[in-house]
């Protein structure tokens, strides 16, 4: 009874795919005013209920992993936050290379583009994203060099002071001397943690832009036929990509306000979307040329950020580090992590 009951289920819900695929492959460019399906006073409460329903999605996805904590076997010292990290960098990677630059090559190769313009003539979105890459690593790289020379500075005083000190101390008895003994394993633990919060932080403006972008659409959009399944699928794919997030929110050790500030930031991100949309949806036109070349770019630039700190500064750092170099079973359950989190949200690709 159960097994043809799902077969249907699975079939229904390929075809509200196809059609879905479909109707958006015809209504290309045209304002899809004769379009039966357009209907805007039914579709605002169902834009309303997936207000609701991908903000709470989107919660539940990026407190995920900050929960966990409280779990001893999510220790970071243990195995398992490795594991929960490497799926984490999976899912941030798999948005950069199956949403956002996919995304990207769409809009500024659009066929609504006029046929003579440049944009037609020119991979731009490869483009953007090549120099985006480029531009984070040398972000990356200087930001590390100033900060290395700043605390080798700090360091260097250190020891002169402490030299001084020693000889104040010898005479007088010092009670200066405190602080400055760890000066140097503090600024290397330091100097971890500040990336990891940096990462963090990056990366929430990188899935920023494609968050807001997809609910634009939804906002923006009357058409009832689509907008529940594109609800669903958008609540999936927050709950998804929060993971993602979460687990590198997790790594930073934010304090409990910015974490909080961050997890909301993070939530609200695709329900403004939502809201802007419907504010705009007068005016904003998904298929106009200003519009897709201001989100193509956006949107390009983004996935060569989100790429490059996937590879590099998520994955890369992992999987060279000591605690991953020390054992490779560990490695291939990490692999396997990182290849369930890209699987599944190059999946959600196929929605939104
Ligand atoms: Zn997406």
């Amino acid at each position: 009874m159960a097994a043809p009951n799902s077969i249907s289920k699975t079939v229904s819900i390929l075809i509200i795919l196809m059609s879905f695929l479909c109707t958006k492959a015809f209504s290309q460019c045209e304002d899809a005013t004769n379009n039966p399906c357009n209907n805007k006073s039914k579709a605002l409460p169902l834009k309303i209920i997936g207000i609701a329903a991908i903000l709470i999605t989107s919660l539940i996805g990026v407190c995920l992993p900050l929960i966990t904590r409280s779990i001893p076997a999510l220790h970071p010292d243990r195995n398992l936050f490795v594991i929960v990290k490497a799926f984490a960098s999976g899912i941030i990677l798999a948005t950069g290379f199956m949403h956002v630059l996919p995304d990207s090559f769409d809009m500024l190769r659009s066929s609504c583009l006029p046929a003579d313009s440049p944009w037609q003539k020119f991979p731009f979105a490869g483009f953007v994203a090549m120099l985006s890459a480029i531009f984070t690593l040398m972000v990356d790289s200087m930001a590390t060099s100033l900060y290395t020379r700043k605390n080798n500075a700090i360091v260097d005083a250190d020891g002169g002071e402490l030299g001084e000190e020693q000889a104040v101390i010898n005479g007088t008895g010092g009670v200066h001397v405190h602080g400055h003994h760890h000066g140097p394993l503090k600024g290397a633990i330091g100097e971890q943690l500040l990336r990891y919060r940096v990462v963090a932080m990056v990366l929430e403006l990188g899935i920023v832009v494609h968050s807001i972008v997809i609910g634009l659409g939804v906002g923006a959009s009357n058409d009832v036929c689509t907008i529940k399944p594109l609800v669903a699928a958008l609540c999936f794919h927050q709950m998804f990509e929060g993971m993602g997030l979460g687990g590198c929110i997790l790594q930073a050790k934010y304090k409990t306000l910015k974490k909080t500030i961050m997890v909301f930031f993070f939530s609200i991100t695709t329900p403004f979307g939502i809201a802007l949309g419907i504010a705009l949806s007068k005016t904003y036109k998904e298929n106009s040329p200003s519009a897709l070349i201001t989100v193509g770019l956006l949107n390009a630039s983004s996935s060569g950020l989100l790429i490059y700190m996937a590879l590099v500064d998520l994955l890369a750092t992992d999987f060279m580090g000591p605690k991953l170099q020390g054992s490779i079973r560990l490695q291939i359950k990490s692999y396997a992590a990182v290849l369930l989190g890209a699987g599944g949200m190059s999946l959600m690709a196929i929605w939104a």
